[in-house]
């Protein structure tokens, strides 16, 4: 055991000594050191387990270290373990094939990228060159990745200091519980965004703009469902124009909504559709643009300009096979679907009620928010300060949260049992009965 805790001690001095994080100050921060996993639990070289009620970064849908995965991975090491992106291989034309299996008719062919920025980058970089035109919209409440487009194509905060790519527009989405139309229903938050979007385009001049780039349902900035209707508006919109609509499924894809993707539950046909995460529960780095016929074709006897070391890696490849049968034969997206409207939803629900820190709660399947309050009239938010006093009562009994601002996302593992998540929210029960005592 002695030995077990110097393995935590030292993993976190070399993590201390000589790694730089991500979207961090670093002099403050300590990692919680993680050794191992199964399904929706990790633990520490001590043996401390934790829920992971974050799946890491909203990817790990498959669950850790799910065995089909890892055989998939190491039969392919076995045979050819790398290969340049200009051969054929075999592993990757399954795994292309399995992905347009899962798009809507139309789409068949996969750029494959190392993960989900990139995959934007090149989605619009796609639509650019495949329209002439150089402006993209997408939304205010939005991530993308951290590259060049990407990050610019973002709508959060994180966009501001690396505004270094041109040709970037926002517009405001639908969310009715913070509506910047004033609306006080669906309908009207959906016709109003729609009319926003509209005049947005009119006024950017619809010939100038390439693409109207969407996450399908906003992940990290907060889990807003969108509204019947409004993806399909903006579909009509888009094909007024000429414009190309892309939607991004990186972390909305592959079982998280309980659909295969998300966008199986609008009526809506993107041009280009990105993905990455849930598509092999990121057991090896990957992502990639599903690109519709019409584009491909434009790219027939006109060379694409772009490309990657490891465009379609054979382990990626394999992982991906691997995670993709599994999930169909033992039926886990349908499991996401039945868990969200059986138990996770039911039980937020019963937390919103009893918890007046609780503003909202909104998702399906395993992708949901609570979006915490000072003051359930007013909705402010709850402070900064108070989110990590609940991030940090959370770890403290046993469940890795997901809290972005206010909010804390409630995103298992899509094979998370109803055990489990009554474990997480008799965690989230005790971590808001406190809250509820600090904003009284
Ligand atoms: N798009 C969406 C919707 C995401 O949620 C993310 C990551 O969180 C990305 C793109 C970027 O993906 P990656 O971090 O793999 O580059």
């Amino acid at each position: 055991a002695d030995l077990d805790r110097d393995l935590d001690a030292l993993t976190a001095e070399l993590d201390k000594g000589h790694v730089f994080h991500s979207w961090s100050a670093q002099a403050a921060l300590k990692p919680l050191p993680v050794a191992g996993g199964l399904g929706t639990k990790v633990w520490d070289h001590s043996g401390r387990t934790y829920l992971d009620f974050s799946s890491q970064l909203v990817n790990v849908n498959i669950g850790h270290q799910h065995p089909a995965v890892i055989a998939a991975i190491k039969e392919q090491a076995d045979k050819l373990a790398t290969i340049g992106p200009a051969t054929a291989n075999l592993t990757r034309g399954e795994a292309a094939k399995r992905i347009t299996a899962l798009a809507p008719d139309g789409l068949d062919k996969v750029f494959f990228t190392n993960g989900g920025a990139d995959a934007i980058e090149n989605a619009i970089r796609m639509a650019r060159l495949h329209t002439g035109r150089d402006k993209v919209i997408s939304r205010y409440r939005s991530y993308h990745g951290n590259t060049g487009a990407a990050i610019v194509a973002t709508g959060d905060w994180r966009r501001i200091p690396n505004e270094y790519a041109r040709g970037h527009v926002h517009a405001f989405g639908p969310y009715l519980y913070r509506s910047e139309f004033w609306a006080t229903t669906p309908e009207e938050e959906c016709e109003r965004a729609l009319q926003h979007l509209r005049r947005v385009v009119e006024c950017e001049g619809p010939a100038s703009v390439a693409a109207i780039l969407l996450e399908t349902i906003p992940g990290t900035a907060g889990i807003m469902v969108p509204p019947p209707g409004y993806l399909a508006g903006v579909g009509a919109l888009a094909d007024e124009h000429g414009i190309l609509l892309i939607l991004d499924e990186v972390m909305a894809g592959f079982g998280r909504t309980g659909e295969w993707l998300a966008l199986d539950g609008f009526d809506v046909k993107p041009d280009l559709i990105t993905f990455a995460k849930g598509v092999n529960s990121g057991y090896v780095p990957v992502g990639g643009v599903i690109i519709s016929n019409e584009v491909a074709a434009t790219f027939d006897d006109r060379v694409f300009p772009g490309g990657l070391t490891y465009s379609g890696h054979p382990l990626a490849a394999a992982s991906i096979v691997g995670a993709l049968d599994a999930m169909q034969a033992e039926g886990i997206v349908d499991h996401a679907r039945q868990i969200g409207a059986e138990v996770i939803g039911p039980g937020l629900a019963e937390l919103a009620d009893k918890h007046r820190v609780v503003g909202e709660v909104r998702g399906l399947g395993v992708f949901w928010a609570m979006e915490l309050v000072a003051d359930p009239a007013t909705r402010e938010p709850l402070p900064a300060a108070l989110m990590g006093k609940a991030k940090a009562a959370c770890v403290e009994r046993g469940l890795l949260p997901f809290v972005v601002d206010n909010r804390i996302h409630v995103v298992p593992p899509c094979v998370v049992t109803a055990d489990e998540v009554g474990e997480a929210l008799a965690t989230y029960d005790a971590v808001l009965t406190l809250l509820d005592g600090e904003i009284a």
